[in-house]
């Protein structure tokens, strides 16, 4: 009796918590990663290469977008409201029944915000001049800040022709290889034919 309790123990102690989908498994059935942790390799590998590479564009898009603000106001550090108003528009807002949840990244990303800001260059310099008497505290920020919110749909839709454009490129190049090789083909084979026929 003893001797199966010690097996069993022996049995916990090589599996290991997996921390996407909390389960143990085998080592054998796991991968270890750089933070020293075991996941699955079937499924839950993936969603940690995944969720680890989508938090890495997140984190550089918003030290682009940061760089930007601090440049266009000419600043040295962004006030907390700020950043606060921009990490809300980020992470997304639900209202259900009356009562107001906040989500988790549904909001535009900060590269869209970048390219909105972008477009509203021009006219948020102009407004610093005319409007704010050149100052660049939190409510000029603020100020700005909502013109880029009105260029988010124009920024969005740039995007997706954009995307568009690209899927087509790369259609018409797939579409020009195929069409090559199949002239190769057909030249090589005639060829053949043409000589077993003289043969
Ligand atoms: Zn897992």
């Amino acid at each position: 009796m003893n001797a199966l309790y010690y097996k069993d123990v022996i049995i916990l102690a090589r599996l290991l918590k997996c921390p996407i989908c909390s389960q143990f498994g085998a080592k054998e059935e796991m991968v270890r990663e750089t933070d020293k942790r075991y996941y699955h390799k079937e499924y839950c590998h993936g969603k940690y290469l995944r969720d680890r590479e989508a938090t890495r564009i997140e984190t550089q898009q918003w030290d682009d977008l940061y760089q930007y603000i601090i440049k266009l106001h000419n600043i040295v550090v962004l006030p907390k409201g700020n950043i606060t108003r921009l990490k809300d528009l980020r992470a997304g807002f639900e209202v259900k029944s009356g009562k107001k949840s906040r989500k988790w990244r549904t909001g535009p990303d900060y590269g869209l915000m970048l390219e909105a800001y972008e477009l509203a260059r021009e006219n948020i310099r102009w407004c610093i001049v005319n409007k704010l008497d050149g100052s660049n505290d939190t409510r000029a920020i603020n100020y700005g800040m909502s013109i880029m919110i009105d260029k988010l749909n124009e920024a969005f839709a740039r995007r997706v022709a954009w995307k568009r454009q690209m899927e087509r490129r790369e259609i018409d190049s797939e579409t020009k290889d195929t069409y090559i090789e199949e002239i190769k083909y057909i030249s090589k084979k005639s060829t053949n034919n043409d000589i077993s026929d003289f043969i």
